[in-house]
């Protein structure tokens, strides 16, 4: 029998990959613990560089510096999934990475993801690959409208998404995908958005976080309130098909489950996975502040080889995110002490200068005794920023 590699103890070294928001919290929960925390990122003073202990600026495809960083931790794990697979490889000769490169190299390229998931017996919306005008032509006459083109790769937050709500729209959806080939799914109807967050250890255990209830605008995470307000078999369903895949993929770390839940006559509903993110998730942001262990200190767990910990939720949360729309047009920053007037309120600012429309620049986060409460006041208190 092979021994078991010791964990990763508190005064060794993590090595992440990315710099933005996800980085940094991870970065905050490992010097919280006595970790060392290195980050490697294109930009320079970065989200996670900020509160790194060292950060190395190079881009992704710079292998010599890659390797030079792996060179200098124990462990590696990421925040950003596009790092390319050619970086991965020489930092994992190296180093350990943790989810392993191939987890990442499924999980980022969104025919491959549905490729896995659809093979594994997961629910999925219906879906085609296309590599060609013609391609598109026959699928949407297969799926019919509405339907969502979207590209293969570096797709998040609906980049690279557009829907075709008639036949005569193809041509142009064409031209706007930009990239030589891309996934066409059916649209559905769903009653709600849900998502899991699953982790698993270097030993199989596996620990899921209450299921988070997801509210998008423009297709980005708006608000995420938890507990979901869906019945209880749903949430079992969902916590079932997070686990499963979880050990599907034999992910060592965290995952990300974001799915549909479609009416089909009963009261749970029907299930079905949208995506697959391996590392924490803006639907996760609310364990920082409302459970035992936060998603990012239950990354740095299971990446070291410790046991998971425990992720009761202590309050009903609410969350919402703060886009670059809340900064005043004329420069200055928003009106933060009037937020931090609501009960309850706390807030998380990711270190970012420029505030563009549409950018992630930090969340709001309230416990009440109910979701709707927390709800009523992480709005109260957002609407309370702008100007
Ligand atoms: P994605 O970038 O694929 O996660 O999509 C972002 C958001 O777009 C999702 O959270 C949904 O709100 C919406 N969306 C994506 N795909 C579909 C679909 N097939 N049907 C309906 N809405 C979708």
């Amino acid at each position: 029998m092979r021994a078991a590699t010791p964990p990763i103890l508190p005064g060794k070294t993590i090595g992440i990959l990315g710099g933005g928001q996800l980085g940094r919290m991870f970065a905050i929960a490992a010097r919280r613990m006595g970790y060392r925390v290195h980050a490697l990122d294109p930009a320079p003073d970065c989200p996670t560089g900020q509160v790194a202990d060292v950060e190395w600026s190079a881009p992704y495809d710079d292998v010599a510096t890659a390797v030079r960083f792996a060179g200098a931790v124990d462990v590696v794990t990421f925040e950003f999934e596009n790092v390319p697979y050619e970086t991965l490889q020489a930092v994992a000769e190296l180093v350990p990475v943790r989810p392993a490169p191939l987890v990442l190299d499924t999980t980022r390229h969104r025919l491959r993801e549905k490729t896995f998931l659809s093979t594994h017996g997961y629910p999925v919306a219906p879906y085609r690959a296309v590599s060609s005008v013609d391609d598109l032509r026959h699928a949407v006459t297969q799926l019919g409208t509405p339907c969502i083109l979207k590209t293969a790769t570096f797709g998040y937050d609906g980049k690279g998404q557009t829907k075709i709500t008639d036949a005569a729209q193809v041509d142009a959806a064409w031209q706007r995908l930009g990239q030589p080939m891309g996934v066409v799914e059916g649209f559905v109807n769903f009653r709600c958005e849900l998502s899991v967050i699953v982790a698993r250890g270097k030993n199989g255990a596996l620990k899921t976080f209450d299921v988070a209830e997801n509210d998008h605008k423009h297709h980005i995470l708006d608000v995420t309130v938890v507990p979901a307000r869906v019945p209880e078999a749903t949430k079992r369903a969902a916590i079932d098909l997070a686990t499963s895949v979880a050990r599907s993929l034999d992910l060592v770390g965290v995952l990300a489950v974001e799915m549909f839940l479609v009416e089909d006559g009963t009261p749970a509903g029907r299930l079905v996975v949208n995506e697959l993110a391996p590392r924490p998730h803006n639907s996760g942001h609310f364990s920082f502040d409302a459970c035992v262990t936060s998603q990012f200190e239950q990354q740095l767990r299971a990446v070291c080889g410790l046991p998971l910990g425990d992720v009761d939720l202590m309050r009903p949360v609410a969350m919402a995110n703060l886009l670059g729309d809340v900064w005043p047009t004329g420069g200055g920053e928003p009106a933060w002490d009037k937020a931090l007037a609501v009960p309850g309120v706390k807030l998380h600012l990711y270190g970012k200068t420029e505030a563009r429309p549409g950018r992630k620049m930090g969340h709001l986060t309230c416990m009440a005794d109910d979701v709707e409460t927390a709800r009523a006041r992480v709005l109260q208190a957002r609407a309370a920023l702008p100007g």
